[in-house]
């Protein structure tokens, strides 16, 4: 893998242009991209973080405001209680596994993703997911799995079931920001990871 074209850098690229299976580029591209109005108001985009090999890979909605300030995903208090779920199935954040998000930009206020949004950032994911090549993806909250699935179904719904996303197998659990706000979920959760890590065994 070479230094990307010159042109690349010169012409601010999109998702769309970004071949597939090149991290520099698409490493670029999300920083540079002015594909919709949340350019505007980030302080920086949130590319992902972990295992770039990783067989687990956890998909959020969007930046909030300290993954704006710091640049990663799941910093805040949402992340933290994100690593200890993982850690209760034995993974760590960096070691084979991978988490990013559906919007790689933070919506202001925190407000839910406009469509058009969502329409103009899921190539990146997608180049993500194809580069990373995981065995699992966990959509967490109703916005990760109802974009990753086009559906409109609850999460109560959506769990317990493994679906496919570009080909890779997917299952739904609680989002960690809302599992802070309804505790008694948690133990739902719980079932979704031991299910998850039973499916892992099984691919
Ligand atoms: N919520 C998300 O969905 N993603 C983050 O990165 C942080 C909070």
């Amino acid at each position: 893998m070479g230094l990307a074209p010159l042109w690349r850098l010169r012409s601010r690229p999109s998702a769309a242009k970004v071949a597939a299976g090149d991290w520099i580029a698409l490493k670029q591209a999300v920083p540079a991209c002015t594909a919709c109005g949340l350019h505007k108001t980030r302080t920086q985009t949130v590319f992902g973080v972990g295992d770039e090999k990783a067989q687990w890979m956890l998909i959020g909605e969007a930046p909030g405001a300290e993954e704006d300030r710091l640049g990663d995903p799941f910093v805040g208090q949402a992340g933290k209680l994100l690593d200890n779920m993982l850690a209760a199935i034995g993974l760590k954040r960096g070691e084979n596994v991978y988490i990013a998000n559906v919007l790689k930009c933070r919506p202001p206020g925190n407000r839910n993703p406009e469509p058009e949004e969502v329409a103009k950032c899921t190539p990146f994911l997608k180049q993500q997911i194809s580069l990373i090549g995981p065995k699992l993806i966990i959509a967490m909250g109703r916005f990760a799995a109802q974009t990753l699935l086009a559906s409109d179904a609850s999460i109560s719904s959506m769990r317990g079931r493994v679906y496919k996303y570009e080909g890779v197998p997917l299952i739904v659990t609680y989002h960690p920001a809302y599992l802070l706000r309804n505790l008694p979920d948690k133990a739902k959760s719980w079932a979704d990871l031991v299910f998850a890590k039973r499916t892992m065994a099984s691919l």
